[in-house]
């Protein structure tokens, strides 16, 4: 599904003559300090930009459409030139009197994007008044409040700093929930691959939880998991299950790939040693080599790892290759999970700012 970014004109791209609440004149035209390279970023993230504008009484004596338009086009020629364009302009003109279903934060305008075709629980508003935040709120998206630092209630941010809202909107879109139900599994995976939400794991299984905990510590990303699984029959469904919904997280979290590492490596651990690789380039290949020797470690089948990273490594479309020598079954799991954690931070770690992608292929 398609997610759009719906921007107020006036007050948030553009500055907003605090008497008239128009923009009359060239000379009145002035961006809003950062919001052209803010927007540079935005418009490289996989959302449709779509201006949103209430314009008093446009097209009458006093509001010609003329003196709209040579300001206007004067505005988007210069975020063209940034490679900034909007797929679409909703422009209402219609005065508060008119009670207009139209005007913002009516959504008389916006049906193109309720017919279904777009995820607007995962869209957002971007605007300069509390108008705009019940626009957000009428449309089902999420709302970011430009030009203030208090924060209302049905707000997700509020800021008066474009590059804040560059930066939220490239870490929020590496958030991920899968919920998977079967009649031998319920498992739900939240993953943050940028660690900004709080972590917690109950699988079922203790060790496991221990072992899903390293990922956390060592990958750097927030992850919630919560599974209940018929542990009655054994552990396997439980382990299986976690593995690809985890797997599936990662994989929609990690988008177009655009700007990460791609690549991952790693050795280490007291009397073991585990080298773990990870390649996100679209292929699947497993190869796997740790020689546990015990049935069990705590509550967990020692036989089950292999085929946990195995359904990870297909959920997550990557080749993953793993391998690990040592004595101490707690310690050779425990250094195959950092050792992946370790690869993963590496390979999903986005440069600030960078939208390059990892490939001479140009497609990940
Ligand atoms: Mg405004």
């Amino acid at each position: 599904m398609k997610k759009a970014i719906f921007i107020d004109r006036d007050g948030t791209i553009i500055w907003e003559p605090p008497v008239t609440e128009q923009v009359n004149s060239l000379d009145e035209l002035e961006f809003m300090p950062g919001v052209i390279g803010a927007l540079s970023s935005i418009s490289q993230l996989g959302y449709e930009l779509v201006l949103a504008s209430n314009q008093d009484g446009l097209g009458s004596e006093t509001y010609p459409l003329a003196q709209f338009d040579v300001v206007h086009q004067k505005m988007l020629k210069t975020l063209q030139g940034e490679g900034i364009e909007f797929a679409d302009q909703l422009i209402d003109a219609s005065r508060p009197d008119d009670h207009s279903p139209n005007r913002k934060p009516g959504i008389g305008m916006f049906g193109n994007y309720l017919a279904g075709d777009y995820d607007l629980a995962n869209s957002f508003v971007i605007g300069d008044r509390l108008t705009d935040v019940a626009l957000a709120k009428n449309l089902g998206a999420k709302a970011i409040l430009y030009g203030s630092n208090e924060q209302p209630d049905d707000c997700v941010l509020a800021t008066t700093d474009w590059k804040t809202i560059a930066e939220y909107l490239r870490c929020t879109e590496r958030v991920v929930e899968i919920l998977r139900s079967t009649s031998e599994t319920s498992v739900r995976v939240k993953i943050d691959l940028d660690g900004k939400m709080s972590s917690c794991i109950h699988s079922g299984l203790d060790f496991l939880d221990h072992m899903l905990d390293q990922i956390v510590h060592h990958a750097g990303v927030s992850l919630q998991v919560e599974a209940k699984g018929d542990l009655h029959v054994d552990e396997h469904h439980t382990m299986e299950d976690v593995a690809i919904v985890l797997g599936e997280a990662i994989m929609k979290a990690l988008g177009d790939k655009r700007g990460i590492g791609r690549y991952g490596f790693v050795l280490p651990m007291d009397e073991c040693r585990a080298l773990v690789l990870i390649d996100f380039g679209g292929r699947i290949d497993f190869q796997w080599s740790v020689p546990f020797t015990r049935e069990y470690v705590g509550d967990t089948p020692t036989e089950m790892f292999k085929h946990f990273f195995k359904s990870l490594g297909a959920a997550m479309n990557c080749n993953l290759h793993i391998e690990a020598v040592g004595e101490n079954n707690h310690h050779l799991a425990e250094a195959v999970f950092k050792g992946f954690a370790r690869a993963l931070r590496m390979a999903v770690k986005r440069e600030p700012f960078s939208y390059e992608l990892p490939s001479s292929k140009g497609l990940l």
